[in-house]
């Protein structure tokens, strides 16, 4: 008895060593530290907002979007059966939201309801730019070709208001544009633009949230809204779901690569993949 309650104490010694090498103190620090996207702040900008099209003065306001004037957003385009774009973001950005905290990310979404109006699009850039997020992500829905389908990642490119000292940004944004563009193949479904981008990615400098952004910024149109198959997916909660959980994995994959040392040499992903 006695040499058996020897042995027992002594690996519950043991075990509270390992536990003390590891790290792995207090139980929630413990918890959060095995989460892949512990630490990062993650703001989602779920496009446009369900009051815009009831106050169209308001939301043609022009403001900065980078070294130009720009409306302060649009109403966003509908499905041919109702379904608005800012309902799809907004349901899409929930589902992400959760997911990425279930993954130990902070996240912050741009706004807060779907059916307010604004904010413009020069503040959903502040907001991530004030919390100096880790990485943003704006998500939409396009109103392309009938005939159209598919997603398009679009990355920032070299705007007039760009200086030296973003590059660095733009080179993580690449980098988390070709991770989410790499990731998002897994969706059912879904494919790559077959009429925006070159594939799955494009680079635009007439986006103001991403032309203002000082953090990784990408926007998404996670599909064609006007596209009657795409419409139907983009309406499954399911759907949604594949979607978001995608987005956490590529993500994580962008995570991996900014620790690499090689990062700064990221160039757009339109102008470096085959694939
Ligand atoms: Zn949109």
């Amino acid at each position: 008895m006695r040499s058996t309650r020897r042995s027992a104490v002594l690996s519950s010694v043991l075990l509270l060593l390992t536990i003390s090498v590891l790290g792995l103190g207090s139980g929630e620090h413990a918890g959060a530290a095995k989460l892949p996207l512990a630490g990062l702040t993650i703001v989602i900008d779920p496009g446009h907002n369900g009051g815009n099209a009831t106050y169209p003065s308001t939301i043609a306001r022009l403001v900065d979007a980078g070294g130009f004037l720009k409306a302060c957003d649009t109403a966003g385009t509908v499905t041919l059966s109702g379904y608005p774009e800012h309902s799809f973001a907004w349901s899409l950005s929930l589902t992400l939201g959760a997911d990425l905290k279930a993954a130990g990310a902070k996240v912050v979404l741009t706004r807060t309801n779907d059916h307010g109006v604004g904010p413009c699009i020069d503040e959903r850039a502040a907001i991530g730019n004030r919390l100096h997020a880790d990485l943003a992500i704006s998500l939409h829905g396009d109103g392309g070709p009938p005939w159209g389908r598919g997603f398009e990642v679009i990355e920032p490119g070299i705007s007039v208001s760009r200086r030296n000292d973003d590059r660095p940004i733009l080179h993580h944004s690449y980098a988390l544009g070709a991770a989410l563009r790499d990731a998002l193949q897994s969706v059912p479904q879904l494919v790559p633009s077959t009429y925006l981008g070159e594939h799955g990615v494009g680079l635009r400098t007439d986006l103001g949230g991403l032309n203002l952004s000082k953090v990784p910024k990408v926007l998404l149109e996670v599909c064609n809204l006007r596209n009657s198959a795409d419409a139907d997916l983009a309406q499954s909660p399911e759907w949604r779901q594949e979607v978001a959980l995608a987005l956490v994995d590529g993500i994580e994959r962008y995570r991996g690569v900014v620790r690499s040392p090689t990062t700064t040499t990221v160039s757009p992903t339109t102008t470096t993949t085959g694939s």
